[in-house]
């Protein structure tokens, strides 16, 4: 192809991205304020528009308010034009779905994990697959797996996953060769983060999100302008192995003292195991074989002393960390989710104090931290829709 044409072609792509994106951020919307939005002329909105409907991925669907003129056609994108898949590898089970262009569980899978690892592990996510795959949902238009670990995009290559046993493990092209499909494969919080920011509420295009993933591990998925910010290595937002205190206890990655052994699911149950047998007046159960999460949970609302101290110790060490993210990126909306948002509002708000105490007043002020509503749901949308962030170039792949 000439340099000339290339540009061109990369024009007219750029051109569809940008049309096509624009009516998924509307429930419905016109050709005009498609051009007022993306700055297009109103006959190559046209063009492509007619473009989208050709290919069944966008209707028509009745007329709007009348600003004087004829009445305006009203364009909504069609949800069940195209299906993906999203699968979300957690510690005890794996999790498929399949999903429509508006981010509708269609279909879901789950499969106990029972420690599998290794190739045994890519079995299993071969069998969930199969298994989606056998529904009568088609099109299908691309697969996203969500992990925990280290992971290169790029390349859909995990890096490191410690769970899982797998190290430089070429999962997208593992899978691609399978299914003949296109693979992309994210970190759990990256995938969190980017469902959050399509599907969770009230957030605007182009906006910038930190959602942090706090359950066994912690990590953060950082979106800025839209996008996944994965930072040179694909690391970006790895906070749960940064040391938080000198000496402490070793964590599974060798070093001692990193945020997530005193903020994680799993420093909140050792702590319980190691204080509840010696503590008279909580009710915390005194057998450390019975301390579970969910046994904390249960005393932490009975509002057991102990079991406060062990959660709102926990969330102070994570909103001083975070604290720390605010400070770098300055981003003022920042999510909550993994297994520790459980704990609700009075977590919360031991993370939002320790936020306020360890950072500048006016960046503290000006930053908003909630719970996620859709939960450990947004790996999974996040997942499969992930293809979807970088450019819409997926949906007009011949199917
Ligand atoms: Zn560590």
């Amino acid at each position: 192809m000439s340099p000339e044409k290339a540009t061109r072609q990369q024009t007219k792509e750029h051109n569809r991205d940008l049309v096509l994106k624009t009516i998924f951020a509307h429930d419905t919307i016109s050709r005009a304020e498609i051009a007022r939005i993306t700055r297009l002329t109103r006959t190559t909105v046209s063009s492509i528009v007619s473009a989208l409907l050709d290919e069944n991925l966008v209707e028509e669907v009745g007329r709007g308010e009348s600003l004087g003129g004829k009445a305006p056609v009203l364009l909504s994108l069609i949800p069940d034009s195209r299906y993906l898949i999203g699968v979300n590898l957690e510690r005890t089970k794996f999790v498929g779905a399949i999903i429509n262009l508006r981010g509708e569980i269609k279909e879901k899978v789950e499969i106990p994990t029972n420690k599998s690892d290794g190739q045994e592990a890519i079995n299993l996510i071969y069998r969930l697959l199969d298994q989606l795959l056998t529904t009568n949902l088609t099109p299908i238009i691309g697969i996203g797996v969500s992990a925990p670990g280290l992971m290169n995009l790029k390349e859909g290559i995990v890096i490191k996953a410690v769970n899982l046993d797998w190290e430089d493990l070429p999962l997208a092209d593992l899978l691609r060769r399978r299914y003949n499909l296109p693979v992309s494969v994210l970190n759990d919080s990256q995938a969190a983060a980017i469902g959050e920011y399509i599907y969770g509420t009230g957030h605007q295009p182009n906006e910038n999100l930190i959602v942090v993933n706090v359950k066994e591990g912690i990590s953060a998925g950082i979106i800025i302008n839209g996008k996944l910010f994965q930072g040179d290595g694909g690391g970006a937002g790895e906070i749960g192995h940064v040391v938080v205190q000198k000496d402490g206890i070793f964590c599974r990655c060798g070093k001692r003292g990193c945020l997530e052994t005193l903020a994680s699911t799993s420093a909140i149950i050792r702590r319980a195991k190691l204080l509840a047998p010696e503590a008279k007046s909580s009710i915390l159960p005194k057998k450390i074989e019975e301390i579970s999460l969910e046994a904390i949970r249960t005393t932490f609302f009975a509002k057991d002393a102990l079991a406060q101290e062990i959660v709102f110790t926990a969330g102070h060490y994570l909103g001083a960390s975070i604290a720390n993210l605010i400070s770098i990126l300055n981003i003022q909306k920042i999510i909550l989710t993994g297994e520790m948002i459980r704990f609700g509002e009075a977590w919360l708000q031991s993370v939002q104090d320790a936020i306020h105490q360890s950072s500048y007043n006016k960046l503290a002020q000006d930053t908003t931290i909630e719970i996620s509503k859709i939960e450990s749901q947004g790996s999974i949308l996040g997942a499969a829709t992930a293809m979807l962030m970088d450019g819409y170039a997926l949906l007009f792949k011949e199917t």
